[in-house]
């Protein structure tokens, strides 16, 4: 079975713990001209099931439908599946909690499958590491997000095959691309626990925290207090 507005409201109501208990956009804004980065569609146009957008429709006016202004974010959407909506908000001025879509809830992190096995934990979407301060801090990520956000994946993917499978694909893609810069994966296990996965074996172990890259827009500042695990 396909999603359904149903899965969606169950999926909301499931997924509500925050990545942390800092306001990360305070950290990011600044070098975006004051907006969050993954709240401009100029860095990222989000996109949501035809089911999630119907859901959003009957709860919210905060969202409408995204309308390509430029060459690149035709290109972007170019390849987008069928079923899925492009999508912006009314800014990050306005956003409600409760009405932001799965992949804001998520962000900057998608589900990590090792091949042929099931999800092993959080990883993050790596190319906004730059413009990304969760991504340099990556000991600030709360366990109960952790778990919440594997749950609400886990049960859109017993109803979703082609979501489950674009995030077994996308985990071998990160696979291959730190595998080539010789980097190994920072990966938050299904509990919160800190593990990295190797470049060319594609091990999982156990990691401390100390050993996730910090990109050097961020390398500067003190690493931000842990959460308590
Ligand atoms: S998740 Fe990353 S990009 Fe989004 S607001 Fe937080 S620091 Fe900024
Ligand atoms: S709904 Fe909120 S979190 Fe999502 S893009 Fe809009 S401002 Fe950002």
């Amino acid at each position: 079975m396909a999603g359904s507005i149903e899965l969606y409201r169950r999926l909301y109501d499931l997924f509500l713990a925050p990545v942390s208990r800092y306001d990360c956009g305070r950290k990011c804004a600044p070098l975006n001209e004051g907006i969050p980065v993954c709240c401009d569609t100029g860095h990222a146009i989000p996109l949501v099931d035809k089911h999630e957008w119907q859901l959003l429709k009957s709860r919210t006016d905060l969202w409408r439908l995204y309308r390509a202004r430029d060459a690149d974010a035709k290109k972007e959407l170019a390849d987008k599946h069928r079923d899925c909506r492009a999508v912006e908000c009314k800014g990050f001025r306005h956003c409600e909690r409760d009405n932001r879509s799965i992949a804001c809830r998520a962000f900057p992190f998608f589900p990590y499958f090792p091949r042929n096995k099931g999800v092993a934990g959080l990883s993050v979407f790596w190319s906004f590491e730059d413009r990304c301060w969760v991504q340099s801090n990556l000991q600030i990520v709360e366990p109960e997000f952790v778990k919440e956000c594997i749950a609400a994946f886990e049960l859109l993917f017993e109803h979703d095959k082609a979501e489950r499978d674009a995030n077994y694909e996308f985990s071998g893609t990160i696979r291959r691309a730190f595998t080539r810069m010789n980097r190994i994966i920072p990966l938050i296990g299904r509990n919160g626990e800190f593990l990295a996965v190797e470049p060319g074996t594609h091990r999982i172990r156990t990691a401390s925290w100390r050993e996730y890259r910090r990109h050097e827009t961020f390398r500067d500042e003190k690493p931000a207090a842990p959460a308590r695990r």
